[in-house]
């Protein structure tokens, strides 16, 4: 999915390399526009041809992007239109915050893309520049708990960010008490409008900084108990006086994977601590993830609920009008190109990132075909690889034992059967199995992966009945059988099965 880009990307690299290999980026420096570095090859005639050919081709179209950066997800947008209800319900609550009050903690619910995460960031940022306006002590942190997904690599992760941030304040404060104390020691009125009344107090206080310095540990990322990195953690956040939001996104990833104590600590600490106040914003994917929580969590998380819903095909195109404005050259898109791009999106969910993934991926395409220009057709192809992508991340990832069904599967539909059943492929699945010693799985077990590859888009299941003879399944594929089949046998041990025909003979020894 990621890699959309391969061949757009790997024409900036080879070039670069050509610059070096053939020194004529020296005297224009690393700047000079590629056109002049490869102008100058061909007068001075030195040029390599075959690397001529090679990108000349590929740089003499009008290039489509003006800056392909706005359109990855990495890039925050300073606008989201359409979530300005969203935005205002978030600042509302934490608005306390910049009157020195606990905000309400919050919890923000929506399907993927749906600018949950852009908006969280937006209302941090502004959040953050107001409070240094106004200098209110508040700090906002964002974790990302799909990559920090344990208890305690959370809470060693805000431990340390916030022992960090008591060095830099302790430093700071330290500068401005030794240029004090000098200023004391030669003139005694530097001290009157200060709340020290001799340079001894000021070294008094210097002292106890610099002890408190020295005090602090780094948490490790692992290998302390839990409770000594939440004492950390703890102690950190309340050495200053604050305000802290503390933004757990995919918070349902972090509840599935390591339960609800991280939460349960988080929520309760503002009975314990003496001067700062902390408030969670939990950002979740999953609109059920609450069940599992403790009754306590659960009522102290979401005592203030925000809902993104999915946007619709109108407004992801104003969503990709203001993107594509930036981010493409003047009339590099013809007309149908965003609103089909909104629709696609619209069918899936309302997913702006979908929407802004087919919009990157179209430009790329024509960008390879050298056209100036985006195309509907474009967007179709676009459309198809993006699909295609997830399908190969999908089946790449398989556990070993749905690799085996899903490739039984592919043999016999590659024998032109149609409504295959489940008996038929438990049998080229037994055979698969002894093949390369894999244990063999009960035909019941069987028949859940198969609902479970039915539950992924990888096949389709249906249940029929057979009369008085029972009930089957008549499965069949939902995907490309060469990718899919290409994408199995990349799995080593699946690609050691040379001859897939006896395999197949095998449904008919039923
Ligand atoms: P979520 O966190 O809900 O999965 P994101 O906030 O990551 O979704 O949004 C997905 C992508 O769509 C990001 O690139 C984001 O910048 C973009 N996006 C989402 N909503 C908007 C919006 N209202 N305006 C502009 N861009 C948006
Ligand atoms: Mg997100």
């Amino acid at each position: 999915m990621t890699d959309t880009n391969d061949s757009t990307d790997s024409v900036g690299d080879a070039d670069s390399g050509q610059e070096e290999a053939d020194g004529t980026a020296s005297d224009g420096g690393a700047d000079s526009p590629l056109d002049d570095v490869l102008l100058d090859d061909i007068e001075d005639g030195d040029a390599d041809e075959a690397s001529q050919g090679l990108f000349d081709d590929l740089l003499s179209g009008q290039p489509i992007f003006e800056n392909k950066e706005v359109l990855r997800p990495s890039y925050t947008p300073r606008k989201l239109p359409h979530r300005e209800e969203q935005i205002n319900s978030m600042a509302t609550i934490l608005v306390s915050a910049l009157r020195g009050d606990t905000p309400s903690n919050i919890l923000i619910y929506g399907k993927t893309g749906t600018g949950k995460t852009a908006s969280a960031k937006f209302v941090s940022d502004e959040l953050e520049r107001t409070s240094q306006k106004y200098e209110v002590p508040c700090e906002v942190e964002y974790i990302n708990c799909e990559v920090t997904d344990t208890q305690y690599r959370v809470l060693a992760q805000l431990a340390n960010k916030f022992i960090d941030k008591n060095e830099a304040a302790i430093e700071a404060d330290l500068d401005r008490l030794r240029s004090l104390r000098e200023r004391g020691r030669t003139n005694a009125d530097a001290l009157a409008e200060t709340e020290y009344d001799s340079v001894e107090a000021v070294e008094d206080r210097i002292e106890a900084l610099e002890a408190d310095l020295d005090s602090f540990e780094d948490v490790p990322m692992t290998g302390w108990p839990t409770d000594r990195v939440y004492n950390s953690f703890f102690d950190a956040v309340d050495y200053r006086e604050r305000v802290v939001v503390i933004m757990l996104d995919e918070i349902d990833k972090l509840v599935e994977k390591s339960g609800d104590d991280t939460l349960y600590n988080l929520s309760r600490m503002n009975n314990e601590l003496e001067n700062s106040r902390v408030s969670i914003m939990g950002i979740s994917n999953d609109l059920k993830f609450t069940d599992f929580l403790d009754p306590r969590v659960k009522s102290s998380l979401g005592e203030e609920e925000i809902v993104f819903p999915p946007y619709d095909a109108n407004q992801l195109r104003d969503i990709l009008d203001h993107r594509a404005e930036v981010s493409f050259k003047g009339d590099a898109l013809s007309d149908d190109v965003i609103p089909l791009c909104a629709a696609f999106a619209a069918q899936e969910h309302g997913d702006a990132r979908r929407a802004l993934d087919l919009l990157r991926t179209a430009g790329e395409l024509a960008e390879r075909d050298q056209t100036d220009e985006v195309e509907e057709d474009h967007v179709r192809q676009a459309q198809e690889k993006i699909e295609l992508d997830r399908v190969v991340e999908v089946v790449r990832t398989l556990p070993q034992q749905s690799k085996l069904v899903l490739f039984a599967i592919i043999l016999l539909e590659k024998q032109g059967v149609h409504n295959i059943n489940t008996g038929e492929v438990y049998n080229i699945y037994k055979r698969l199995c002894q093949e390369i010693d894999a244990d063999v799985l009960t035909q019941r077990r069987v028949t859940d992966l198969i609902s479970e590859l039915d539950m992924l888009g990888i096949v389709n299941a249906v249940v029929v009945s057979k009369g008085r003879y029972g009930r089957t399944k008549e499965i069949s594929l939902s995907v490309p059988v060469e990718e899919t089949e290409a994408v199995l046998l990349s799995d080593s041990r699946l690609g050691d099965i040379e001859d897939v025909q006896p395999f197949v003979q095998a449904r008919f020894d039923n």
